[in-house]
């Protein structure tokens, strides 16, 4: 049972211990409620537990008291005062071995996360956030994924110094004074979620040290309270959570969606709060007893075990009711299970209404992981088991338009890619023909991007893949047109739609494909560029009005499919399709869309289907409407470029007009 004090993992992999322990209480933590205070944990196997409380993050212990075991593993002591404002840890004895942890379940800390603070969380709201409310729910998910640094970090900005790169930069209103920057410009571009990077507390950024580190944030530390780097105190507990709350609010008040990126896959050490609370418990192991490491990271939650997902499902529920977030994106959830996923949708669905919150993740890991038994990894291979409210990124949509992640000169057809015609008429279906070696149950699954935080930005990948060796700062024509493509490609098919920050405007790493700990300067939006690609920005931006008035584009049920008809491959990079684009109220200017991709070098000439026919995007310009001749039966599709047509209503062939 025991190997060097630390328990071995068969005894947590047999059913009967997570029989035995399940606590599905939902009061783990510290809380303060009028005048008395309440410490609970859970460690099933401990022999002792004690707490010891601070007056702040850096004194020494002004009170201690013995925790005593209840039922199921929870250990509890009550003090008849409120302790708000108290820090506190736990020493923790287990296999004779005592050690000193904060607590899993905290909900507030000190700086860099060592000590759990007690936390009288309606304290923490700004002003009007009980009435804070998410913007009603459009007819597109649009989803802007954004590191919360990288957002105001640089000067051009415009936010004050003391808010750049932190929570309070969002709550900043017109900030440049040339050209609209940050909320404002967000405000501009249309999106509809905005998906920020880990913002849990993390362990890679020390909190006291100064502004210049940098870190994308997947290495938690403490899972549902705020980073503290982006507050303006890292000192007081209290101001994270303030501050991060009136980010979220500030969204809403500008019509954004917050999706949160959570990270349930790993921890920052082995040697965590989980750790020292239940040695053993909370990660997999190979055969051999060592730690398992299909994150790449070191370590595997042991996603599949009881108290493990209650763990990560009471903590999305948590983050959702208590910051009123609008949806999570799940890191490597290859790692967790189908039916946690499952189970976490039903939850949110319950309390928030169906769909209301959005769910979606990486469905692979870095590595395989040994699985408990009697559970399905959320990979893609498993989509048909993920309920239709989970989403996946897509990766065949992505390397299919641009090329592979990781091989900079592999080029998708955009960048000079052959032979994927047939592949991309069963992307704009969003994988749902039927044809390909996966099977979502819907387009409702499946998140179409290009670029994201991870590999090289678009505009990197697009200058490597076509000029080799390059100047990143440079302006390439040909990599203008092939990112407008791209963009084209993308968001004319059937799902949900994802672009990484600066997309739109050609960002640029420089060619460094994993940022993730390089400097802010690296990874900040530079604002200016937004004026200097701001024909690619406007190219964007008429691109997401046009998405959100197509209901063949945005229908997301299992019947969407049948809305794509007429799929043709033209010739060697030229595709076209037809998108049956009525509504069910029967509004709507374009019955029917006409949509081709010319990836060729050369301009196509494609015949027309019948009908009166308006251009409605091409290579230049989208959300347009320029009349076609009705004498016309053929239109020009210029070379690398994409054109979206739509048949006007009262001409609807078969019936009289
Ligand atoms: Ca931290």
């Amino acid at each position: 049972m025991r190997d060097n004090g630390k328990y071995t993992d068969t005894v947590f992999a047999d059913k009967e211990f997570d029989k035995k322990f399940l606590y599905n209480g939902k009061d783990l933590g510290a809380r303060c409620e009028g005048e008395s205070t309440t410490f609970k944990v859970w460690s099933p196997l401990a022999e002792s537990i004690k707490l010891r409380l601070y007056r702040d993050n850096d004194s020494e212990v002004c009170l201690e008291s013995e925790l005593r075991p209840e039922d199921k593993g929870v250990w509890k002591t009550v003090f008849p005062e409120n302790l708000h404002g108290m820090y506190y840890d736990y020493l923790v004895r287990n296999g004779g071995v005592e050690m000193s942890t904060a607590d899993p379940y905290a909900v507030g800390c000190g700086c860099n996360g060592s000590r759990s603070m007690v936390v009288d969380l309606r304290r923490t709201d700004p002003p009007g956030f009980e009435s804070d409310a998410a913007p009603e729910m459009q007819a597109e998910q649009i989803i802007y994924e954004l590191h919360i640094k990288d957002f105001s970090y640089d000067l051009r900005s415009g936010v004050p110094e003391e808010y750049r790169g932190k929570y309070k930069a969002f709550t900043v209103g017109r900030t440049n004074g040339e050209f609209p920057t940050c909320m404002e410009y967000l405000k501009e571009l249309g999106v509809t979620h905005v998906h920020l990077l880990p913002f849990f507390d993390y362990g890679s950024v020390d909190e006291a040290g100064d502004g210049g580190q940098f870190n994308w944030g997947y290495d938690p530390l403490n899972f549902n309270v705020p980073e503290g780097s982006y507050a303006t105190d890292t000192r007081d507990g209290m101001v994270r959570i303030r501050e991060c709350k009136e980010m979220i609010q500030a969204f809403h008040d500008n019509g954004i969606r917050v999706v949160m990126d959570v990270v349930y896959n790993h921890t920052y050490r082995k040697d965590s709060w989980f750790q020292r609370m239940v040695p053993g418990y909370y990660y997999r192991h190979k055969e051999d007893g060592s730690l398992s490491n299909g994150s790449a990271c070191g370590n595997d939650i042991a996603a599949g075990r009881a108290m493990v997902d209650n763990f990560i499902a009471d903590s999305v529920m948590y983050w959702a009711k208590e910051y009123h977030l609008d949806g999570f994106r799940f890191d490597l959830m290859g790692l967790l299970t189908v039916e946690l996923m499952n189970r976490i949708r039903r939850e949110l669905d319950a309390e928030f209404g169906e769909g209301e919150k959005l769910m979606y993740g990486e469905p692979w890991g870095a590595d395989n992981s040994p699985m408990e038994t009697g559970v399905r990894a959320a990979l893609k291979e498993n989509v048909r088991y993920l309920d239709e409210g989970v989403g996946i990124f897509c990766d065949d949509t992505r390397d299919l338009i641009k090329g592979h992640v990781f091989y900079e000169e592999e080029p998708g057809i955009v960048n000079g890619g052959s032979g994927l015609e047939e592949q991309l008429l069963h992307a704009v279906t969003g994988w749902c023909d039927g044809e390909t070696y996966f099977s979502p149950k819907s387009c409702a699954q499946i998140i179409n991007y290009v670029s994201a935080h991870d590999n090289f930005t678009l505009w990197d990948k697009l200058v490597m893949s076509m000029h080799g060796e390059a100047d990143f700062a440079k302006r390439y024509e040909d990599v203008l047109a092939a990112n407008k493509l791209a963009a084209f490609t993308y968001f004319t098919c059937q799902g949900k739609l994802f672009l990484q920050a600066g997309e739109e405007f050609g960002r640029t790493k420089s060619g460094e494909g994993n940022s993730y700990c390089s400097s802010p300067e690296i990874n900040m939006l530079r604002w200016d560029r937004t004026v200097e690609y701001g024909e690619l920005v406007d190219y964007y931006k008429g691109l997401i009005r046009l998405r959100k008035k197509m209901p063949g584009l945005c229908d997301k049920s299992p019947l969407a499919v049948k809305r794509i008809t007429e799929r043709q491959v033209l010739g060697e990079g030229v595709v076209s399709f037809q998108v049956d684009n009525r509504s069910e109220s029967g509004d709507g200017d374009w019955e029917e869309l006409f949509i081709i991709y010319n990836a060729a070098s050369g301009n196509c000439d494609v015949e027309l289907p019948a009908g009166r026919w308006e251009i409605l995007a091409d290579g230049r310009e989208t959300d347009c409407r320029r009349a076609v001749a009705e004498t016309e039966k053929r239109i020009c599709v210029d070379a690398h470029s994409g054109m979206m047509l739509g048949r006007c209503r009262c001409v609807r062939q078969g019936e009289p007009g």
